[in-house]
This record gives C-alpha cells, structure tokens and sequence, in this order.
C-alpha cells in the first residue's frame, strides 16, 4: 500500500452471537484508525456460515454498535448478497490458473490423511490434481462435483510486517492448495475474506490475533489477484479478570449486557481504548481524544487482561460528569423496567444531581432515586432502630416547621437544627429519622437538598404516613 492511499478500514463480524467484548475492541480500533487518518470505516457482515449465522446475532451485532457509538461510513455489507461475486472471481482464477479443479474423492482424502498421519507428517493435500507444466493429470472421474482450490506458491515464504505482532514468516511449504470453492459451488472463509477486502479496498486489516493463521493464506490469494495486500495488525486476546481467555464464563459476554449491568456506553469505550493500548498514563479520556491519539504503535503484543473495578471506576467517573438530563432519560428507562413512574414525583434531574458522584452504575442510580417516587418502607428493624419516641416526636415537631419554612435548602437545613436543639437532640438524632421516614433507609445526601428536592408536599405526606 501506498501511503497516500486514503485509509479504509474494516469491522467483520461473523453473525453467530452477540457483539462480545473482544469484538467491539476490534471494531472500536478499526473505527478510531479511520477516523483518526480521515478514512472510511466498513462493517461488513461474514454470515455464509449458513448453520450458524443467525438473524438475531446480525440485529445484535448492530445494536451492539449502534450502542456504543461506532458508526460505519459504508455496509453494512452481507457476504451471502454477494455470492455472484465470488463465483465470477473463482472463474476468473480457474482461466488464470491460479485456482484449479481438484476431484478427488472424501475416501480418497481421508486416505491420503491417514497414511500422512501414520507417517507423522502434517495432513495436507498433495497436489495430486495441481496442473504442472507436463504434468499428465489424472482422468477425470464420472459424476463427481470438483472442488476448486488455490495454487499457492510452493517455494519461499509469506512475510508480513504485523503492526502489532512484528514481522510474521509462514513458509509455504507450510500451506497446501486449500478449497476456496466446495463441490456445492460456495465460496469459503478465506476467500470471500479476500474478495471483500480487495473488492472494498481495505487498507488496514485490524483484527483478532486468531486469525494470524489465515493471514499467509489471504496474503497469498491477493498476491495471486493482482491486489495490493493491505497492512494488518492483530490484536492479542483479551484474558478475563482472573487471568483466564475470556469467555461467557466472564459474566458479561454481549455488549448490551453492559447497558443491562448499568454501564454508559462512553465509559465503555473509554475502557476498551485502554485494553491493549496506551497513550503513556492517560487513563480517562474523550473520544475525541482517543481518535487524536490512536495509533497502531501503542498496541501491546501481550495480552490485554480485563479489570472489572477499573471499569466500574471509569463508569463511576463518567456518570460523575454527564449531564443530568441525559441520565435521567436511562434512568427513567431503568424505572419503568421496574414499573416506577417519575411523572408524579420530585424533578427527575434533580434527584440524579444529588446522587451522581455517589455511584459507580446506572441501575445503583436508579437504585438510590426510586424512594422518592414509591413511598418507602424502612425494614422494622430500621423503625425500631431510628424512630424511637423520641425521635418521633421531634419529627412531628418538625413536620409543623416544614409547613411553613421556606422551602429553600439553607432554611431547611435549619429547620432540622433548630429542632433538634429545641428537643436537646444532636442534628443526625433528626437527620437520620428523618431520612428513614422520607426514603426508607439512614443514609443519604445532605438532609436539607434531599429536602428541597422532595419538595413541601411529599415530605409533609410522608412524615404524616409516620
Ligand atoms: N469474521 C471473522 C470473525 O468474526 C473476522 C474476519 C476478519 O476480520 O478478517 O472472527
């Protein structure tokens, strides 16, 4: 590639479950690379494992994008629409000969396996129908469907300078003819990979480190259609908190389960950003930052080990910081989930402001505002812990003070004082009642916002209900 060629990147997932956390990793750094040099993002969809690609698993890979953020320039693109395609590009090879006909037979080749294994050699194909220059092939047997495969270079090695890994050398000795067309006629893996990445002119293949095997075969091919081979960086994997490959083991396999589990999708991707890359010790950063930042050199080669309480504090420092309104459309979502309505109850955002920097998720956020909109009920132990004759009556007293206070957070406030001290009560000995009455539970922000937020109604009803 030349490096005046505009940038054009790739995320291609393969249909067959959600969009995983190693995936959006993928495709998060596909996206900021175009962005980052003013290119073009493709998604293209890789369903022609016709078995295990679903239509569900292709909506929630596009709900998995669409939540986070990363939007595409071009596609998606379905490798099952483009079948016509790669049917013209296989006739295309066969006149070439770079590709050929290749009939033999299941039983011949799992012959040809055993006696290569017996030998302890690596099962490959031999070549047996490969077309040499005075080579006398085999004839042709009656009724039996060809498989098409590759002719792939049999001398010297596949190079390649792996943005990530370094330099990569697959001998070809090492690679066989391999099928890039069943007897059925279909198109296989590696080859619609390379069709597509020729056909969309992809410059930068950024991918998962499991598919460094494939790569010679798919640098071979591109070779052999005359394409430029584009640059390629493969990620490592993405190991679970305690060390292990990640997988559904890990809990939160889908990236939607992250918005189940309460997480903003900015402090996900602030989180992956940081998963097998570094800009020195940024941790908390933009987007935009991210793309102003994001190159292929500060990708690690090791593998990336994922940590929870890393997440959970970025999620904590995010939600800090965004606005209310925008909280409070999630957390109002999270509320009717559970059959709360916030229509009736104090202002929404308001609420939220008093307990945003007090919670590392959504649903805690949603947690800490649902007393205010269900009359709360404190667990008897709590009752008969906090609301002790005493303690109700300065309640009652208070209740008189609030009915006609100024409902201002300062006046508040020294309503609560004021009747504590005529009481000889210290303030939390009304604070704390107090709160248990309004929300069910001792703790909670300054009495006197949770007061002015509640407003005068709310609080004159609930210390009634006492
Ligand atoms: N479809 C492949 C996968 O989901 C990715 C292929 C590629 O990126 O080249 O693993």
């Amino acid at each position: 590639m030349t490096t005046s060629s505009p940038v054009r990147t790739r995320f291609a997932p393969s249909p067959t479950g959600f969009l995983h956390i190693g995936g959006a990793r993928t495709a998060l750094f596909s996206w900021a690379y175009a962005r980052r040099h003013g290119g073009t993002f493709v998604l293209r969809i890789e369903d022609t494992d016709v078995a295990r690609s679903t239509p569900a698993a292709v909506q929630a890979i596009l709900d998995g994008m669409q939540w986070l953020g990363l939007a595409h320039d071009e596609g998606p693109f379905y490798q099952m629409q483009r079948m016509e395609r790669y049917k013209v590009v296989i006739q295309q090879m066969l006149e070439a000969g770079t590709a050929y006909h290749c009939y033999m037979s299941k039983d011949e080749l799992d012959q040809l396996r055993a006696e290569q294994e017996a030998r302890k050699e690596k099962p490959r194909y031999n070549g047996l129908w490969r077309p040499e220059p005075g080579k006398v092939l085999p004839v042709i047997p009656p009724s039996v469907e060809p498989v098409v495969r590759f002719r792939n270079p049999v001398e010297g090695s596949v190079v390649w300078e792996d943005q990530v890994k370094g330099r990569v050398e697959f001998a070809n000795a090492e690679l066989d003819d391999f099928i890039i067309a069943r007897a059925d006629g279909t198109p296989t893996y590696n080859f619609c990979v390379v069709v597509d990445d020729c056909d969309m002119a992809i410059t930068h293949v950024i991918r998962g480190d499991d598919h460094v095997n494939n790569t010679p075969r798919q640098i071979n091919l591109l070779t052999a259609l005359g394409a430029p081979v584009p640059s390629y960086a493969h990620l490592s994997m993405i190991l679970g908190d305690d060390g292990q490959k990640l997988s559904k083991r890990h809990g939160a396999v889908s990236v939607m389960q992250y918005d189940d589990d309460g997480y903003l999708p900015a402090a996900v991707l602030n989180y992956l950003a940081r998963l097998g890359w570094s800009h020195g010790d940024d941790e908390l950063f933009s987007m935009e930052q991210f793309v102003a930042w994001f190159d292929l050199d500060h990708i690690t080669a090791s593998a990336a080990q994922f940590n929870t309480e890393k997440l959970n504090w970025l999620n904590a420092q995010y939600i800090k910081v965004a606005d209310n309104a925008q909280l409070a459309t999630d957390v109002h979502r999270r509320l009717a989930q559970r059959g709360v309505s916030t229509v009736a109850g104090p202002d929404l955002e308001r609420v939220i402001g008093l307990y945003k920097d007090r919670v590392s998720n959504l649903n805690e956020l949603a947690d800490a505002v649902h007393p205010f909109y269900v009359m709360a009920h404190a667990s008897e132990d709590l009752r008969a812990q906090h609301l002790t004759e005493v303690a109700r009556a300065a309640l009652v007293d208070l209740a008189q003070v609030l009915a006609s206070a100024t409902w201002q957070a300062t006046d508040l406030g020294n309503a609560v004082k004021e009747t504590a001290k005529a009481q000889g009560l210290k303030m939390p000995q009304v604070a704390i009642p107090l709160r248990v009455v309004l929300l069910g539970q001792p703790q909670s922000p300054a009495i006197d916002a949770v007061l002015e937020v509640f407003g005068r109604d709310e609080v004159l009803r609930r210390l009634q209900a006492l």
